[in-house]
């Protein structure tokens, strides 16, 4: 049976893309045969946005329709970005577009739109397509000051709606400049303190850090492990 992650954010522009990108690295070097999608994309520009990273990240599986059937050119919610484009969402293919991975790979990442309680249609949220598709959730989050808070939110509510969650990713968005790291109110030392808390209040969930710019996620974990854990 094909594995699944469903990576979501407390928001948007919390570093889900970068997240995603390192895990099919990851993948990718680890041997798995690697699907991914992006159901439904907003202010995607002519670069190819998020859709395009990770397509690239995945080692170029399929075409770039397979990973993003929807994708819209103005920054707001998908119904409004379609809307203005003279278009509607088309509900099924949100997820016929992830079905259409699990028959030709061993593990699916999927990354939402926005935060996991963000709609993706008129009628349909973040929470309610990884619902749909079984797949456990990847919580990320930016690592700037407020995240502990944010984290526990989401991850408080997707656990009271049944929502397995595999494990939480703080993403450093923001360059966090060479300031001392000694100093508590850098923005390095309170990434790092917000990993720690989390960590402890959350064991035996992982939570793991990605640093701005970097590669790899740290600590590294077994996300075709982690992939493994469903719905309750
Ligand atoms: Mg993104």
């Amino acid at each position: 049976m094909t594995r699944g992650l469903f990576l979501c954010g407390t928001d948007t522009d919390v570093g889900k893309t970068a997240v995603a990108e390192s895990i099919l690295r990851e993948l990718v070097r680890g041997g798995v045969a690697v699907g991914v999608c992006k159901p439904v994309a907003s202010g995607v520009t002519a670069d190819g946005g998020d859709p395009y990273r990770l397509w690239l990240a995945a080692g170029q599986p399929g075409t770039l329709a397979d990973v993003c059937p929807q994708s819209f050119a103005a920054p707001l919610a998908p119904a409004r970005a379609a809307a203005a484009e003279g278009r509607c969402i088309d509900e099924a293919l949100l997820v016929s577009a992830v079905e259409a991975w699990r028959g030709r790979s061993g593990c699916v990442v999927v990354e939402g739109a926005g935060g996991l309680y963000s709609p993706l249609s008129p009628r349909m949220l973040n929470a309610d397509l990884a619902r749909t598709l079984g797949f456990p959730l990847v919580v990320c989050d930016d690592a700037r000051l407020g995240a502990i808070g944010r984290t526990l939110a989401v991850v408080t509510a997707a656990r009271s709606q049944g929502h397995q969650v595999a494990a939480v990713v703080l993403s450093e968005v923001s360059d966090p400049g060479s300031a001392d790291a000694d100093d508590p109110q850098s923005p390095a030392a309170i990434a790092l303190s917000a990993v720690e808390d989390l960590a402890e209040r959350l064991a035996p969930l992982p939570v793991a850090f990605l640093r701005h710019g970097a590669e790899r996620i740290e600590p590294a974990l077994d996300w075709m492990g982690l992939a493994g854990c469903g719905l309750m």
